[in-house]
């Protein structure tokens, strides 16, 4: 199964970070974009989730993260992420780069979270840049700015925008000082994120492919561990002997 593989490598690490998708989140009942759950009415996300689609139908785009929105704020962090926070409290996790808008590694407990592609619970005006939390639903669709009535959108990455860059640098520094990376429920695809875990590959450090099913990394992975994100975390913790999370 690779999980004793996983294990070792795992203790033998010295910088060790954590790298996750959608997948990880899923057994918290938020669904993937590319599972059999991930569409939402008939839409395909490519069509929702870009620049084009905001312009062509604000109110369209909101009602989809609006529907997003309810499930991150009723989901609770799974053992996965609570362990992804305790490894990182004992010291061996030195951070978690995530692709996830949910926030869900925070409210686990991790502290070094860099978040490549948003928050879905922030919000940003197109008009005048202003930036704000959302603490409950927006009661108007779409959303307009408390400052200048321009439109409001979410503080997420959309396909076909720029990562922010701070973000991707400290990502890119984490990954060169890796010599391990756990990469947790991820397709691999989107890019330039998808390509992250690969630097700590080039620069001879393993990286453990944590999925119950096939992806990107498994040709090149160092350990392929057909599981869900819960079951590996859970098992991993009690081979390393820690308290449960
Ligand atoms: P993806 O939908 O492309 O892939 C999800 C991956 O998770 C798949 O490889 C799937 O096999 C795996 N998976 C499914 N259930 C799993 C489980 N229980 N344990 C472990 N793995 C499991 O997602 P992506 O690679 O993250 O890329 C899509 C983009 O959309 C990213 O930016 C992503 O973060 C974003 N997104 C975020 C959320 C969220 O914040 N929770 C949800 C959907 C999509």
């Amino acid at each position: 199964m690779g999980i004793e593989r996983a294990v070792e490598h795992v203790k033998r690490s010295r910088h060790l970070i954590v790298f996750t998708g959608a997948g990880v989140s899923a057994e918290s009942g938020i669904p993937t974009f590319r599972g059999p759950d991930g569409l939402w009415r008939r839409y395909r996300v490519e069509d929702l989730a870009t620049p084009e689609a905001f312009l062509r139908n604000p109110k369209l785009v909101w009602e989809w993260y609006a529907w997003r929105l309810k499930l991150v704020k009723n989901a609770e962090p799974n053992e996965a992420h609570r362990a992804i926070a305790l490894l990182e409290k004992l010291g061996l996790v030195k951070a978690v780069i995530t692709q996830n808008v949910d926030g869900l590694h925070q409210r686990a407990g991790s502290k070094r979270v860099i978040e490549l592609h948003g928050n879905i619970s922030r919000v940003k005006c197109v008009e005048c840049g202003y930036k704000g939390e959302l603490d409950e639903l927006p009661k108007e669709i779409p959303p307009r700015c408390p400052i200048c009535g321009g439109l409001l959108r979410p503080d997420v990455v959309w396909f076909g925008e720029p990562l922010p860059s701070d973000k991707l640098a400290e990502a890119y520094r984490e990954a060169r000082e890796a010599d391990a990376v756990l990469v947790v429920g991820t397709s691999g695809v989107v890019e330039p994120a998808g390509s992250i875990p690969l630097i700590v590959l080039e620069r001879g450090g393993v990286l453990i492919n944590v999925n119950p099913e096939p992806n990107r990394y498994d040709p090149v992975a160092t350990v392929n561990v057909r599981m869900t994100a819960v079951q590996f975390f859970r098992d991993l913790i009690r081979a390393l002997k820690a308290p449960s999370p």
